[in-house]
């Protein structure tokens, strides 16, 4: 272990000595090139600060021992699952200890009969699923993420994704936690019961907390069956944002029931072909990627092609071979990539009730001319929630503030439909400030009388989600 002469000198290095005691031999790290990948995450408007050590407990133990230190000592903490986040939660704070949870990746018991499994915060969310594939079983949120975030992390942010729309967010697979609270002790939520009513619900009070009121170490998660069928996919073309718009609400509103429910711009269907031929249509307004998976998947995918061609779709195309699904989303995943390759991106996330989503797009077409900057928009269109991708000039100076002004604007335009400044990123550091917008005084006060509650001494994630 390095010499911690990153914050606070002699006295930091003294605290220090007494935290290295507490836990097992490489646990703390304090050397500040070490502790470098830990500092930041994927919201590129926050600068991460200078921490005091990077913490990588291996158990629960050493993770309620970091807390009962940072209790006696009043250093915040800052809770990390793999560092996906898009809002600056998990950046470091000046004079911080960083949790990291990605030594803690135990499966540690799965009930096929009771569709249940009980995991550590750091096991990577794709892990869940294949690791129950062999029972015929699947965990349904799916972020676009899945693969290098963690489920810890997807609790603390009610992670969505794109099956989401048929089977629900993390919030809605999730029966039980393990929290180590402010003070090191650990908190049991929830159970292994489909239903339980017994006492607050806190397990839900945890899911999408942040990290601003303790850390999650483990989850009981709810399991469904492998569907039978499917997926199966459709792909079509609209010559206006209002016509997918309409056929989005029409799908809903019609009772079928897709398993995912995507859709682009005319910028982002531009910048996948740019970055990638997939021989989208480059001038349609919009394109709808849709699938349905289970018994009668052939039936819903058959009503909702039928719908796309009352909307008006300009191009349609349909297949029930799952090989031909990858295909056809293959072009949806490059979506983060193709924006990547055209400067610098800034990821936001909002959310409107569906039937709102064209006046959304329009929205912020008009703070991009406004800028004169590029958004093109990909997102989960059958949940109302869209990511408009803020593409800045990387040797433009003023980038930083010319997004800043943007993403608040395209906030506003989401909340003046009567909609959400974010739908699953969370609020972070990057939206803390707009967050009153959202949530009226007596909302912001319960949630401070929780905090308070919680976390007395208000050094879980300082300063983060509000
Ligand atoms: C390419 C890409 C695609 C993405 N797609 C999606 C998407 O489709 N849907 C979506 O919802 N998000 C998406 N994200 C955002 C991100 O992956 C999610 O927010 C994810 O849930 C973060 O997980 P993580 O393990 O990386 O958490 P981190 O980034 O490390 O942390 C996120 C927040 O959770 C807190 N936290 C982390 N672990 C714990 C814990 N164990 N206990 C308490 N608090 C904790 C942190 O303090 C921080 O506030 C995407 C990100 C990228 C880079």
């Amino acid at each position: 272990m390095n010499g911690a002469t990153t914050a606070g000198g002699s006295n930091a290095r003294s605290k220090l000595d007494v935290l290295e005691r507490a836990l097992d031999h490489g646990t703390v790290i304090s050397d500040p090139e070490l502790m470098g990948p830990y500092r930041g995450d994927h919201a590129n408007l926050v600068d991460p600060g200078e921490p005091l050590a990077v913490l990588l407990p291996g158990c629960l133990g050493e993770v309620s021992a970091a807390l009962a230190w940072s209790h006696a000592y009043g250093v915040p903490v800052v809770a990390r699952g793999a560092g996906t986040g898009l809002s600056g939660g998990a950046a470091a704070l000046d004079g911080s200890i960083v949790v990291c949870l990605e030594r803690m990746r135990q499966i540690r018991n799965v009930a096929p009969d009771d569709q249940l499994v009980e995991v550590e915060a750091g096991v990577i969310t794709a892990e869940i699923s294949k690791h129950v594939e062999r029972f015929d079983l699947f965990y349904p949120p799916d972020p676009s993420s899945f693969e290098i975030s963690t489920i810890g992390g997807n609790l603390a942010t009610n992670a969505g994704g794109l099956r989401c729309v048929k089977y629900g967010v993390t919030r809605d697979a999730v029966l039980g936690l393990e929290v180590v609270l402010a003070d090191g002790r650990v908190l049991h939520t929830g159970g292994k019961t489909v239903k339980n009513v017994a006492g607050y619900d806190l397990t839900r009070l945890f899911v999408g907390s942040e990290g601003t009121l303790g850390i999650i170490t483990a989850a009981t998660l709810r399991l469904r069956p492998r569907p039978v069928r499917g997926p199966v996919t459709f792909v079509a073309t609209f010559a206006t944002t209002e016509a997918a718009g309409a056929c989005v609400s029409s799908i809903i509103r019609r009772g079928l029931t897709p398993s995912l429910l995507e859709l682009m711009d005319h910028a982002m269907i531009n910048a996948i072909e740019d970055y990638r031929r997939h021989d989208l249509d480059r001038s349609a307004a919009a394109l709808l990627i849709g699938q349905a998976d289970g018994p009668d998947a052939p039936d819903q995918l058959e009503k909702m092609c039928s719908v796309c061609d009352e909307a008006g779709a300009t191009m349609l195309v349909a297949s029930h071979d799952p090989t031909d699904a990858e295909a056809l989303l293959s072009a949806r995943r490059l979506a983060y990539f193709a924006t990547e390759a055209l400067g610098t991106t800034i990821i936001e996330d909002v959310g409107v009730p569906r039937s709102r989503l064209a006046e959304l797009i329009h929205a912020i077409g008009a703070v991009a001319e406004r800028h004169h900057i590029q958004i093109p928009i990909v997102g989960h269109a059958g949940d109302g929630n869209l990511h408009p991708t803020l593409v800045l000039a990387r040797d433009d100076p003023n980038a930083r503030a010319t997004a800043l002004e943007a993403a608040q604007e395209i906030c506003t335009a989401a909340l003046d439909l009567g909609g959400t400044i974010t739908g699953e990123h969370g609020v972070g550091a990057l939206k803390r400030a707009w967050l009153a917008g959202e949530l009226d005084d007596v909302a912001m006060w319960a949630h401070r009388q929780v905090k308070a509650a919680l976390d007395p001494s208000g050094i879980m994630n300082p300063g983060r989600a509000f």
